[in-house]
C-alpha cells in the first residue's frame, strides 16, 4: 500500500515492522499530511530510516503542469500531473467563509452527462486515496492559503470511486492530518441509487449534493444518461431515505440550460417531486462547454425558476460563479490541455 493512503494505526503497524516506534509513525504520518514533497524534508527523523523509508515506501507528488489565477476573485486552478502521467484539475475557490477546493475523484468518468466537459473522453482510471489527499494538500503549499473546506465536485464520481473515496475521508478527516471537519466537506454525485444508500449507512456528518439538473425523467434521460438505470422517482426516493438516516439535508444541484429544463413547468414539476423532502436547491446557470450544443439559460429564466421554487418553500440559491476569466470549471483545463498534447 501506499505510505500516504495508510491511516495512522496502520502507518504505526509497518514502522512497527521496520523496528520504528509509534510516535515515529506519527511524526512521519505528521509531515507526509504538511504536504512534504519528500522524505528529507523530515528533518526529525534520523538520515537512516529516511533512507530506509525512500526505498520502501516511496511516494511521489503531483506536479503543477498549470496554474491559472483568476484577476477577478482570487480562484486558482491546477492542472497536476499524476506519477503515471494522467493529469486532473483543482480549483481553489475563496469564500468569505474560508478557502475551499474542488478535487476531482477520477481521471476522467464514464457517467456521460451532456453538458460536462469531464466525461467526453470517458473514464481513464479511478483516483487513489492519496491522489485526492494530494490535490488538498499541493494546493495549501503551493498557494499558502489553509483550506477548511473541500468540495468533491471536480471531474469523476465520487460514488464510482467509492472505496477510494471513503479512505480519503477519513485521512483528510483525521486529527493528525489536516483535520477537515466532515461538515465542511460537500460530496457530489449524479445519481448512483445503491451507492446513496450505501453512503447513508456510514452516517458521515458531510453534505451530500445530487446533480438533479431536471425533475422529468424523459428531459433527464436526455441529458444524464445515469437516469436510464436510475430514474428520478429511485433517487428521489433514495434521497428521502438518506435523509431519513442521516438528518442531514440534501443539496440539490440544477444546471440551467435553455430550453431544456428551464421553464416554469419544469420549475413547477421540481417542487412537486420535491414535497416532503427538506432541501435546498442550487441553481447553476450551465457553463458553455465548446463541444456541446447547449446553452445557458438567460438571467431571467433562471430568476423566474428561482422564485417559483422559494414561493413554493424551496429554498434555491444561484450559485456565483467564480473564475469566469480562467475556464475554472469541470474538465475544460485537462481536455484543453489534452488535445494540445494528442497523447492522452
Ligand atoms: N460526478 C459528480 C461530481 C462532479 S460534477 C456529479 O455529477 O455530481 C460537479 C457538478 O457540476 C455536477 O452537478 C455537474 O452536473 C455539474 N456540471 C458539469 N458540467 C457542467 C456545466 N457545463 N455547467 C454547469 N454545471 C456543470
Amino acid at each position: 500500500m501506499n505510505i500516504k493512503a495508510m491511516t495512522l494505526p496502520e502507518m504505526t503497524l509497518a514502522l512497527k515492522e521496520l523496528g520504528q516506534p509509534a510516535f515515529r509513525a506519527k511524526q512521519i504520518y505528521t509531515w507526509l499530511h504538511k504536504g512534504v514533497r519528500s522524505y528529507d524534508e523530515m528533518t526529525n527523523v534520523s538520515k537512516e530510516l529516511r533512507s530506509k523509508l525512500a526505498q520502501e515506501y516511496p511516494f511521489y507528488p503531483p506536479e503543477v503542469v498549470r496554474r491559472q489565477e483568476s484577476q477577478r476573485d482570487g480562484t486558482i486552478k491546477y492542472l497536476w500531473r499524476l506519477a503515471d502521467g494522467n493529469c486532473v484539475e483543482t480549483v481553489l475557490m475563496r469564500y468569505h467563509y474560508g478557502n475551499t477546493v474542488c478535487i476531482s475523484t477520477e481521471v476522467g468518468c464514464r457517467m456521460g452527462c451532456a453538458f460536462c466537459a469531464s466525461t467526453l473522453g470517458g473514464l481513464v482510471r479511478r483516483l487513489e486515496p492519496q491522489e485526492m489527499l494530494d490535490q488538498v494538500l499541493f494546493t495549501q503549499v503551493d498557494s499558502g492559503l489553509p483550506i477548511s473546506h473541500i468540495v468533491l465536485m471536480g471531474i469523476g464520481e465520487p460514488l464510482d470511486n467509492m472505496d477510494h473515496v471513503m479512505r480519503f475521508l477519513e485521512l483528510v478527516n483525521s486529527a493528525d492530518g489536516m483535520n477537515i471537519s466532515m461538515r465542511h466537506i460537500s460530496l457530489s454525485t449524479c445519481g448512483l441509487v445503491p451507492k446513496i444508500r450505501e453512503l447513508a449507512e456510514k452516517k458521515l456528518q458531510l453534505t451530500l449534493s445530487v446533480s438533479l439538473h431536471a425533475a422529468n425523467d424523459d428531459t433527464r434521460n436526455e441529458i444524464m444518461p445515469v437516469n436510464k438505470a436510475y430514474p428520478t422517482e429511485q433517487l428521489l426516493e433514495a434521497c428521502r431515505d438518506y435523509y431519513k438516516i442521516t438528518g442531514r439535508r440534501i443539496s440539490f444541484e440544477y444546471a440551467m440550460i435553455h430550453g431544456v429544463n428551464d421553464s416554469e413547468a419544469d420549475a413547477r414539476l421540481l417542487l412537486k417531486r420535491l414535497k416532503g423532502l427538506p432541501a435546498h436547491m442550487n441553481l447553476i446557470p450551465l457553463n458553455h462547454v465548446e463541444e456541446s450544443p447547449l446553452k445557458p439559460s438567460t438571467r431571467a429564466a433562471v430568476q423566474r425558476f428561482q422564485k417559483i421554487l422559494e414561493d413554493g418553500g424551496v429554498p434555491a440559491t444561484v450559485r456565483r460563479t467564480l473564475g469566469g476569466d480562467i475556464d475554472a470549471s469541470c474538465g475544460q483545463l485537462r481536455r484543453k490541455y489534452n488535445q494540445e498534447h494528442q497523447d492522452r
